[in-house]
């Protein structure tokens, strides 16, 4: 909209550099961890080196590719500069820095795209940086966001959409007064580069639906209108899948308006593709058979959003810091949402990488030894594509406009994450007995479910996913599907587990489509419970990696190549 006035960005940054000495007063100081701490600390994630095969690829895909991920480094410096003024001075300075601390200093600063610990709530791991900004630099360093909601307040309809859209920052022009500024002008140096290289990869490709994606991104940078080019993203089909540009407000801790840069470049996986097509079509027969009161299922089902199975070869800015994205659903526009649905994509490599680096340490403490080759990467992610898909599946209303979401309120998360658990465990032993599914599969799916159970319970209850998990386990452990052995360590029983499953799916579906909130607040306080048990396994899995610290090797072959 108004395109504004605006500081030069030498002016904003002295500011900002200002503002953190005055910030970091002696008095504040806490004991900042030393070189071996920072190591240790850093070691939480794990370091694997993330690769993809691009043998089927062509010469000019290749090299469309490698100018993607050229496009996405830019993502980076983007992310960096919003999440923290000094970003990129201080990593300068580190990178210069040769001491055994400096080094672990630059390595940490690598993995949190800051200095701050994103594992341990933000907490600063370098000296006169102050606390992280909550809401990044989307908004003029002196302002509050009490000054921000009254100045948004005083807006027109439509420049107060832009003051809160995702695509814009609030600066203060020279004239003190606040002013609305477009990404395509705030970022422009780096925008027009990444939309060069967008615009190479595009001449570069084949395919029609990425060359069209690619121009209409590029275009989106420079004209800051992204609608067009996230329908061309919704409507890809190619062996390259990029998402490029500006998407989660996560580092807005103020308004969660503002999109922070971000970028996965990643290749069809098609082996899992085939294997999620075979899975879908046999989608309607499995609401048919769902184990609940006929008259609660759906005699024809809509049609399925589209999900995607792919293999990162690079991930920039919000795509990589901290804990790694495993799957992600965009766009965020509601517009796009409503008129067409989001787009799941789901990391293949990456969901292994976690799984040999995370999963299978957590299995030889929490699982018994002789079940322990039942833990299979196959098992993992097959579960996981049944996942998605049966989130689709099962009663959405509780009555004609009444959502389950709307009636059961704070406990949907964790009920509806459960209900895809555990449906999607009843659904793979539904195609197993199909034969869909070979029979010797069953075994590796429960036991490969209940490992990754304690990988869940470990990030906690207070997101929906763990709750859900701890309300899964207690009832398999009551039915005895979920045995402990003397050892401490836990089993399943498969005769027993296939019932309990179905048991489960009843109980959850039928919950759903009661409506009945008090009810599913209960079965959560009463069953979504870390137990004895399994509170000695998780306190067992202390040095054990959280998450993993990608290498992206094949991306780096690649740009080689094309340097040559
Ligand atoms: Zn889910």
């Amino acid at each position: 909209m108004s395109g504004g006035s605006r500081a030069p960005a030498a002016v904003l940054l002295a500011a900002a550099i200002a503002m953190m000495a005055a910030e970091a007063s002696p008095a504040r100081a806490e004991a900042l961890p030393t070189a071996a701490e920072l190591k240790q600390l850093s070691a939480r994630l794990a370091p694997v080196d993330l690769t993809a095969d691009l043998a089927r690829l062509s010469p000019a895909e290749r090299a469309a590719l490698a100018r993607l991920v050229r496009a996405a480094e830019l993502m980076d410096t983007l992310f960096m500069r919003q999440a923290w003024a000094g970003n990129e001075t201080l990593l300068l300075q580190l990178a210069q820095d040769s001491s055994p601390l400096g080094r672990e200093r630059l390595h940490a600063f690598r993995q949190n795209k800051g200095p701050w610990l994103r594992l341990d709530g933000d907490r600063p791991f370098l000296p006169g940086v102050g606390e992280k900004p909550a809401a990044g630099t989307f908004y003029p360093a002196d302002a509050t966001k009490a000054d921000l909601e009254a100045w948004m307040k005083g807006l027109a309809g439509p420049a107060r959409a832009s003051a809160s859209g995702f695509f814009t920052t609030i600066r203060r022009g020279p004239d003190g007064k606040v002013a609305i500024v477009p990404y395509g002008v705030e970022y422009q140096p780096e925008l027009a580069r990444a939309a060069a290289l967008l615009r190479e990869a595009a001449a570069r490709t084949e395919q029609p639906t990425l060359r069209a994606y690619l121009e209409a991104r590029a275009a989106a940078f420079l004209s800051n209108d992204y609608y067009a080019s996230d329908v061309a993203w919704m409507k890809l089909e190619s062996s390259i899948e990029p998402t490029i540009g500006p998407y989660e407000t996560y580092e807005d801790g103020w308004f969660s308006a503002k999109a922070a840069f971000e970028a996965f470049v990643t290749v069809r996986d098609d082996a899992e593709t085939a294997k999620l097509e075979r899975f879908a079509r046999e989608l309607q027969e499995l609401e048919d058979h769902l184990p609940i009161d006929p008259k609660l299922r759906n005699p024809k089902l809509g049609a399925m959003a589209p999900i995607r199975v792919v293999n990162s070869i690079f991930g920039a800015g919000d795509a990589n810091r901290g804990v790694q994205t495993a799957a992600f659903n965009l766009p965020n526009d509601e517009k796009i949402e409503r008129e067409m649905g989001t787009k799941r994509v789901m990391l293949k490599n990456v969901q292994e990488a976690k799984f040999r680096v995370v999963l299978q340490p957590i299995a030889k403490i929490a699982i018994a030894a002789a079940d322990r080759r039942d833990v299979r990467f196959e098992a993992f992610f097959s579960h996981i594509l049944m996942h998605e898909l049966m989130h689709g599946l099962g009663p959405h209303e509780v009555a004609p406009g009444t959502t389950v979401r709307g009636a059961l309120q704070e406990s949907h998360g964790a009920i509806e994450e459960a209900k895809a658990d555990i449906s999607g465990l009843w659904a793979l032993g539904y195609l197993i007995d199909k034969g869909v599914l070979d029979k010797g599969f069953e075994r590796a799916a429960y036991t490969t479910f209940l490992a990754s159970a304690f990988r869940s319970i470990r990030f906690g209850l207070k997101e929906a996913h763990g709750r859900g998990i701890a309300l899964q386990l207690n009832t398999l452990l009551d039915a005895g599907g979920v045995v402990v052995g003397k050892d401490g360590t836990f089993s399943v029983d498969v005769a027993k587990m296939k019932g309990a499953v179905a048991a489960l799916t009843t109980e959850l579906m039928t919950l759903q489509a009661s409506g009945d909130r008090a009810k599913a607040a209960e079965l959560l306080r009463a069953r979504a419970q870390i137990r004895p048990p399994v509170q000695r396994v998780l306190d067992r899995l202390k040095g054990v990696p959280v998450d993993i610290e990608p290498r992206f090797v094949t991306a780096e072959k690649l740009l080689l190549e094309d340097a040559r």
